[in-house]
């Protein structure tokens, strides 16, 4: 029978990169505590009703939802995105009778059937920052110096941050009968899901990668140029903030968002001097419309998801290949049935230190082997003649020194060095 493999598009975390997903997620959570986030944890399972209804016509929702029937009949979505759960949190947890706003943030798996490749799994992790409350331009600013402060943190400080306004329900529509007029003569020349999108979802034209469509976008009205006065103020607030934070951005008057709750700024991180189709590191924007798409009382927010997968891997790129940490500094080799007595050394040493022992039935010679290539930094070794008068033998393993050492004494022995 052939072993059971992981799942398609699920990958596991080794040991061995899990210092760099530490220190991301170490530094979210430090970046976030400074500006005041609080850490919400919310279920991986939702009612695909949740989803759905915020999520229409997104690709996250029409092809790439996990959704299945639970044993109750329940139809059950595993979370592509955190934010409607977060929002849907904020209400149940009563969140929205406290101050506002309620600063959140959040790390988890989200799940998403889309196709695998590089860079792109099903299960993939995100950092989740929200700020729900407050329609204030000063919490969009807030939230992109929160992300920024967040990848410089760890180490991706050669930037681009890509800033745009999508307005809102009161200045979009008649931007998007401009949008439409702007395309309907060139309908034969786009690829065929923008020739649907021009009626369906205009807006989306904007951000499609097909080549065929690009020489058409230079020439498209912008919706910067479209704002109502409301918009406006609040996109050159937001601006004016960031300028005050010495944070660099781009206008992509191309950067969209497909769905009605969206409002406002739009903004994307993206690795510095990547050319090409990149994902971004971190993408985010405001949704004054969500809570009301999720039923519950209207209320403004803002906030990005992170995505840890390619944090981490350009983390891994940038360090290079990360010296071999040992597992263990000390490492105990009984020579011989001495189980009982190695354990009790390790309880001891372990007072001090990480300590691992080696059980297996080897020769000594055989464990000093494998001590070398683990690199653990000294090897107590027991013999049965040594456990009987409560001594080992501590040998420092970049000097080859070798001492007899009481086990009582071991800690001190090697915490001072
Ligand atoms: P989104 O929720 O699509 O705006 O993405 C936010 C962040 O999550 C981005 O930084 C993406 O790189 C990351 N992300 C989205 N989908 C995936 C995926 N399938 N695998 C790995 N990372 C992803």
């Amino acid at each position: 029978m052939p072993p059971i493999k992981s799942v398609r598009g699920v990958r596991d975390i080794l040991p061995a990169d899990l210092p760099l997903w530490n220190a991301a997620e170490d530094a979210g959570a430090q970046v976030a505590r400074r500006f005041g986030y609080e850490e919400i944890r919310t279920p991986l399972l939702e009612h695909s009703e949740l989803i759905e209804r915020v999520g229409e016509d997104t690709d996250a929702v029409a092809k790439e939802l996990y959704r299945f029937d639970d044993r109750g009949g329940r139809n059950l979505a595993l979370r592509p995105e955190a934010t409607a759960g977060v929002v849907r949190a904020y209400f149940e947890g009563l969140l929205n009778q406290g101050p506002q706003p309620s600063r959140l943030y959040l790390f988890g798996a989200m799940f998403r059937y889309d196709r695998p490749q590089k860079g792109r799994y099903r299960q993939f992790f995100q950092f989740n920052v929200e700020a729900i409350g407050s329609a204030a331009a000063g919490l969009d600013a807030e939230v992109i110096e929160l992300a920024y402060g967040w990848l410089v943190d760890v180490g991706l400080a050669d930037l681009r941050l890509e800033l745009n306004s999508i307005g809102d329900g009161k200045c979009r529509p008649a931007y998007l009968e401009k949008l439409r007029a702007y395309y309907r003569p060139l309908k034969s020349q786009l690829h065929g899901d923008c020739q649907l999108r021009l009626e369906t979802n205009p807006l989306r034209l904007l951000d499609c990668k097909v080549p065929q469509c690009q020489p058409f976008k230079a020439g498209a009205p912008r919706i910067t140029d479209f704002l109502c006065d409301e918009c406006a103020a609040h996109w050159a607030a937001v601006r004016r903030l960031l300028d005050a934070a010495s944070i660099e951005y781009q206008h992509n008057p191309y950067l969209v968002r497909g769905l009605d709750y969206y409002t406002r700024t739009v903004f994307e991180f993206y690795p510095g001097g990547a050319t090409g189709q990149q994902d971004a590191l971190a993408s985010g924007g405001r949704y004054d419309g969500l809570a009301e798409a999720e039923g519950w009382p209207s209320t403004p927010g803002v906030g990005f998801a992170g995505g840890l997968d390619r944090v981490t891997e350009l983390m891994a790129a940038k360090r290079g290949e990360a010296p071999l940490r040992p597992p263990a500094d000390v490492l105990v080799l009984p020579d011989g049935d001495l189980a009982v007595e190695a354990s009790e050394v390790a309880r001891i040493c372990r007072t001090a230190r990480s300590v691992a022992v080696d059980y297996e039935p080897k020769s000594l010679r055989a464990k000093m082997r494998s001590a070398n290539k683990l690199g653990a930094r000294w090897v107590v070794l027991l013999s049965a003649e040594d456990a009987a008068r409560r001594v080992a033998q501590l040998r420092e393993m970049t000097t080859g020194e070798q001492t007899e050492v009481p086990w009582d004494e071991l800690p001190a022995r090697i915490t001072s060095a």
